[in-house]
């Protein structure tokens, strides 16, 4: 740091650094603003993962999973701004999620989970979708103003805005709490984005069907906000049957479904 970067840092602190910092954050156009902040938001959640040595290097469950990821990939990447990366982790329970910025995480476990291929491709359909719709950014920014009124202008002195994001949202992570509306419009994107890529998008319904009676401890955590949601059943069937161009060709019986084996006891190498 020269000298002038250390006056102007002094004077930034010592006249009104809240006020300076405001200014700063609001001088940067608000659309490339956003962007940034999604890539800082993503960044962070995949630093933790990495920290916690839960994200997967290689392991031959990659070998199943990388034909329906390119898949989707293809099929999605044309709606949104950054790539589309998917890494597997280790968790305790089977589950999937996205974070602003493009990464897609599969919980392994989720793997041996699913019945078929089109239930996996449904499920990583959907998370791809909340990203596309910027449903976790849009969540956060409503936590952060619930946190900047109970905390006020202190916030504004640490961390900048992306990465006060990113700290919210690393707490929430595993307890993301979408409305049944923000649900359900991942539910229909994420049947667009699956019938484009050849996988059934019934995959998503019979998933739902399959936990219907299920307890909520037995339920992946991307279900168990709404476990037994026949209103998003619907409205997944009722999209079907408005869009027959799109939709009619697929099966909606699961015993046509092709099951999806994985080999058990995988080995897997973390990422350090
Ligand atoms: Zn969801």
């Amino acid at each position: 740091m020269n000298v002038f970067e250390l006056r102007r840092k002094v004077i930034l602190c010592t006249t009104a650094a809240a006020l300076c910092l405001v200014g700063l954050v609001n001088a940067i156009p608000i659309a490339a603003q956003d962007q940034d902040d999604e890539v800082q938001m993503g960044q962070s959640v995949f630093d933790q993962l990495k920290a916690k040595g839960e994200i997967i290097e290689s392991s031959p469950l990659y070998d199943q999973l990388k034909p329906i990821a390119d898949a989707i990939t293809r099929a999605a990447q044309p709606r949104y701004n950054h790539p589309f990366k998917f890494y597997l982790v280790h968790e305790a329970h089977p589950n999937a999620f996205a974070t602003p910025g493009g990464n897609v995480y599969v919980v392994d476990s989720l793997l041996y989970f699913v019945k078929n291929t089109d239930e996996l491709a449904g499920t990583l359909c959907h998370e791809v979708s909340h990203t596309i719709h910027h449903d976790t950014v849009t969540l956060m920014e409503e936590e952060e103003k619930i946190r900047k009124r109970e905390i006020g202008a202190t916030i504004l002195l640490g961390p900048s805005r992306a990465q006060f994001l990113a700290m919210l949202l690393l707490g929430k992570l595993h307890s993301l709490s979408y409305s049944r509306d923000v649900e359900s419009r991942a539910d229909l994107t994420g049947s667009d984005v699956c019938a484009a890529t050849g996988y059934n998008p019934w995959g998503l319904v019979w998933l739902f069907q399959d936990f219907k009676s299920a307890r909520t401890e037995e339920v992946p955590q991307l279900l168990s906000d709404h476990p037994n949601d026949q209103n998003r059943v619907n409205a997944l069937e009722r999209h079907f049957r408005r869009n027959p161009s799109v939709f009619k060709k697929f099966n909606p019986d699961p015993k046509s479904a092709t099951p999806f084996v994985v080999p058990k006891n995988a080995p897997e190498v973390f990422l350090h």
